[in-house]
């Protein structure tokens, strides 16, 4: 499956916004975003200190629209696959939409503590360190369900990144849709997270669900 393997920091200019992309940077003072020397706080690009003109209403839809690609690390064609998939289900789809995502495998072995970043969760999982309910299972878009149980597999846990991680884990707290046991290096998912048990960068999933709606 094809990902974005281009400098991330600069998505977050492109979107003005901090996505956190990249672990701990994030939280700290070398993020650009927040960097009070404003040098670096503007779009990328040769044309990206000019000033701009007010986008049109189908360009705001899609800057928030790729906002939320980027925060989960996706690709045009998996994101449009979940929208479709949340247009499909009840409700509403801007709620199931970021539900759908949050729940991905990858998502949740980040959500848990295990990585760092969202990209090195999909990494961990796609090399086969994780097991959901026992099996191992190294597909970073399986939906998990509520009662699922998300482990580092046997073999892997000897090894020195899992064996930072547990202690790691043991200062962490999980989201409230999630467990977490670091003596077993595990988490369970206790329901499917509601709008607001899902953090995420401010945006307006709406204008989303108008632009796939064009
Ligand atoms: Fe880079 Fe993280 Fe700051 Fe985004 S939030 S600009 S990824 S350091």
């Amino acid at each position: 499956m094809a990902r974005y393997t281009g400098p991330v920091c600069r998505l977050c200019r492109r979107e003005g916004m901090k996505l956190y992309l990249k672990g701990e940077r994030c939280f700290g003072p070398k993020c650009p975003i927040t960097q009070r020397n404003p040098a670096r706080n503007f779009p990328p690009g040769m044309h990206g200190q000019k000033r701009t003109r007010r986008p049109s209403e189908h360009g705001l839809q899609w800057r928030e629209k790729q906002k939320v690609r980027r925060h989960y690390g996706l690709m045009e064609r998996q994101f449009s696959k979940t929208f479709k998939e949340a247009a499909r289900q009840e409700g509403v789809t801007g709620d199931n939409l970021l539900r759908l995502l949050e729940m991905r495998l990858d998502n949740v072995v980040y959500r848990l503590g295990f990585a760092d970043s969202r990209r090195q969760a999909r990494q961990l999982v796609r090399h086969g360190h994780f097991t959901v309910n026992g099996r191992k299972t190294d597909v970073p878009s399986y939906q998990t369900r509520p009662g699922d149980v998300i482990a580092v597999r046997e073999q892997s846990r000897r090894k020195e990144y899992f064996l930072t991680a547990a202690e790691m884990l043991k200062t962490r707290q999980a989201p409230q849709w999630l467990t977490l046991n670091p003596n077993e290096l595990s988490g369970t998912v206790v329901n499917a997270p509601s709008r607001d048990q899902i953090e995420i960068p401010p945006i307006n999933e709406q204008l989303i669900v108008e632009f796939y709606s064009r």
